[in-house]
């Protein structure tokens, strides 16, 4: 399979490039959430990485620190964590996104103390009063950032970080494109792959390995034979076995809404105002996240846009267990997206370990459902 180069990069956070990366005097920044803004820990030497927990078999150490009613994501991680997997980081940057992420960082401090640590408080709706204390607390975190990497970071650099993210975006979302097509030359899969390693992996150097993939692409016959286009709306979901199960059914996976896809993963930042606050506005204003609580309807027409460009047949809600956010959320979205017409399937999921055959099953019974 073409994306098998992306592969490589997936089996541990700490992989060849990121390496690399570090050898040419880079300075790794692990961060956990959609709503940190990576692009501000994409300052020359400093690069973000968003952090997995690939291969973890179970959480038995992390579940002595963090209650088994803790998503298995968190879990995941302090696990890894506390297995030093993670040594490699300069620093780890956190959001209280939710209480479950909140609880991470508290026992990361007290069990590893990483030399660096922040965790961002973000607001929960997007007024003018929230923007300024959002961009008042980025402000804050670049300070901290300075002062501890020993760096400027200017206006200037935060600029020009932002057109460099843009720029990769559009890249990212030129082969996210191609899924619209009738016979699109990429499996949900492979998609999910490339995506997953354009953001646990240093940018500059797997840019070209991305590039490449396109071209590769260009090449590549459509796929004609899939039963069904889904799309997959969920949470956390790094783990592309579990797209791979879904599309061993036959089922062609076209389009996503989940925190490692493409949305929010390919939306641009605006580039005409003061940098800082444009990056606030882009966090709290561009509507994903349920932890907002004044977004529903837009997130609702965002996933039902790209569904209806896509041309989705039905959609997959899928969410960690004990995820209260996405939980409260599928209950809403479920109606919501039946009202318009979709086919929906409901899945509650560990983050570590996909249950293949049960999982097949449910599928299989969702497409016949539909007569597919
Ligand atoms: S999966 Fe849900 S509970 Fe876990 S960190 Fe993400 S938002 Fe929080």
């Amino acid at each position: 399979m073409q994306s098998s180069v992306f592969d490589n990069y997936l089996q541990d956070p700490e992989n060849t490039l990121v390496e690399k990366a570090v050898d040419q005097g880079g300075i790794p920044v692990g961060y956990t959430c959609s709503m940190i803004p990576e692009v501000l820990l994409s300052v020359p030497p400093m690069f973000p990485l968003r952090m997995r927990a690939p291969g973890v078999g179970g959480t038995e150490i992390a579940d002595i620190y963090l209650s088994n009613l803790t998503c298995s994501y968190t879990r995941s991680l302090l696990e890894m964590a506390m297995d030093f997997r993670y040594d490699f980081l300069a620093g780890w940057v956190n959001a209280a996104s939710c209480d479950h992420l909140r609880r991470f960082h508290d026992n990361l401090q007290y069990l590893i103390t990483p030399e660096f640590t922040h965790i961002l408080d973000v607001p929960h709706r997007g007024e003018e009063q929230a923007l300024t204390w959002f961009t008042q607390e980025l402000e804050y975190f670049l300070q901290r950032l300075r002062q501890h990497f020993d760096m400027q970071i200017t206006r200037q650099d935060i600029e020009k970080a932002i057109s460099d993210h843009n720029d990769f975006l559009n890249l990212l979302s030129g082969i996210s494109e191609l899924r619209k097509m009738d016979h699109p030359p990429l499996s949900g899969t492979e998609f999910s792959r490339m995506m997953l390693a354009a953001i646990t992996t240093p940018r500059e150097l797997v840019r070209e390995k991305i590039v490449q993939f396109r071209q590769n692409l260009e090449q590549t016959r459509g796929m004609d034979n899939y039963r069904a286009r889904l799309m997959i709306v969920g949470g956390q979901l790094d783990d592309p076995e579990y797209i791979r199960t879904i599309e061993s059914t036959g089922a062609l996976v076209v389009a996503d809404r989940v925190c490692t896809g493409s949305i929010p993963g390919l939306e641009q930042i605006e580039q005409k105002r003061e940098p800082i606050r444009a990056v606030a506005e882009h966090k709290l204003l561009t509507p994903s996240c349920p932890r907002m609580m004044d977004q529903f309807d837009q997130r609702l027409q965002k996933i039902l846009e790209k569904a209806q460009k896509f041309r989705v047949d039905a959609i997959i809600l899928e969410y960690i267990k004990f995820c209260d956010i996405w939980g409260v959320e599928t209950g809403a979205l479920i109606p919501a997206l039946r009202e318009h017409g979709y086919p929906v399937l409901c899945l509650e999921r560990e983050y570590h370990g996909t249950e293949t055959g049960q999982l097949q099953t449910r599928v299989q019974a969702f497409l016949e459902s539909m007569d597919k």
